[in-house]
């Protein structure tokens, strides 16, 4: 894999933060210009773009909500205006809703599908028409283990199931897009520690998740954001242009859910 790839711009959604700031740091070491769209992070979105650009790279923030399709397509075209053609989409924005069957409400569920789902459809939207005419493109998604349907944290159903979405979207996508030298893949990743995982837990309440989730880890450790980002510049990378339509699971070899298929 070559350290610098030539003419590269990447769009990450939710990239101030967590994953997503890993990603945008792993991808402007191979000379990828960036841009971080945040939604309500603009200090950390603004820093990281000020980081890139201090170690000698190219970066922008850009706002938008990815729920909403007219501000993503602003967002995309204010990022080309000062990077150049995407060519790189990591559908990255996601957020959590514990909910179980009885505490199930229509709002809640509305937003989770919307950022979690509409999102990602509204970040492919944005970039595919431009990718399409170059004949280029890496789009990779977001997902979770817990798509897979039997693991993760006990009433997380509902954001279970829109990562199994995403998961159905990245193949279906790749059918139409991949011809036109577009790849679609996801990363689904374990648990990883992030302001996702860690924030509104005491201590306590942290250690024995992140114990609980060591045990079931055949590498005896939870994830760090880099091990995500590692795959998603994997997927990216220019020379990865046969691997397509794929959903891999980056979870330290999780051994709670494999019996199940
Ligand atoms: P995080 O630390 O909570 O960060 C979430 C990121 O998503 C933030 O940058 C946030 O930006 C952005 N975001 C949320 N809603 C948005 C919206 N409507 N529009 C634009 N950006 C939005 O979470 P993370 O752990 O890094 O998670 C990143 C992705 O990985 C998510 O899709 C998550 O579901 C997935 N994932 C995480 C884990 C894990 O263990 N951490 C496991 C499996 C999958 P703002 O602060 O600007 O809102």
């Amino acid at each position: 894999m070559p350290i610098n790839w030539p003419n590269q711009v990447a769009f990450i959604t939710g990239g101030a933060r967590g994953l997503g700031r890993a990603t945008a740091l792993r991808l402007a070491g191979h000379g990828v210009a960036v841009a971080v769209n945040y939604s309500a992070s603009a200090a950390a979105a603004e820093a990281l773009a000020a980081e890139i650009v201090k170690a000698g790279g190219k970066a922008v923030a850009v706002q938008a909500d990815v729920a909403d399709g007219k501000a993503m397509e602003v967002a995309a075209r204010k990022a080309e205006a000062a990077l150049g053609p995407i060519t790189i989409l990591v559908n990255n924005a996601g957020i959590a809703w514990p909910a179980t069957i009885e505490s199930w409400e229509p709002e809640g569920y509305a937003r989770l599908h919307a950022v979690n789902v509409v999102g990602v459809i509204n970040g492919v939207r944005a970039v595919a028409a431009g990718m399409k005419a170059r004949g280029y493109g890496r789009i990779v998604n977001i997902s979770s283990v817990a798509s897979f349907g039997t693991c993760g944290f006990p009433g997380n159903h509902f954001y279970a199931g829109s990562k199994a979405e995403v998961n159905t979207l990245t193949k279906r996508f790749a059918l139409e897009l991949s011809p036109h030298g577009i790849t679609v893949n996801a990363v689904a990743p374990g648990f990883v520690r992030t302001d996702m995982t860690e924030l509104g837990k005491t201590p306590e309440e942290w250690k024995a998740l992140h114990d609980g989730f060591v045990a079931v880890a055949m590498t005896g450790r939870v994830g760090e954001p880099d091990d995500i980002a590692n795959a998603v510049t994997f997927f990216a990378a220019p020379d990865s242009s046969w691997v397509t339509a794929q959903v891999l699971a980056v979870d330290g070899g999780r051994k709670d859910f494999i019996a199940h298929g």
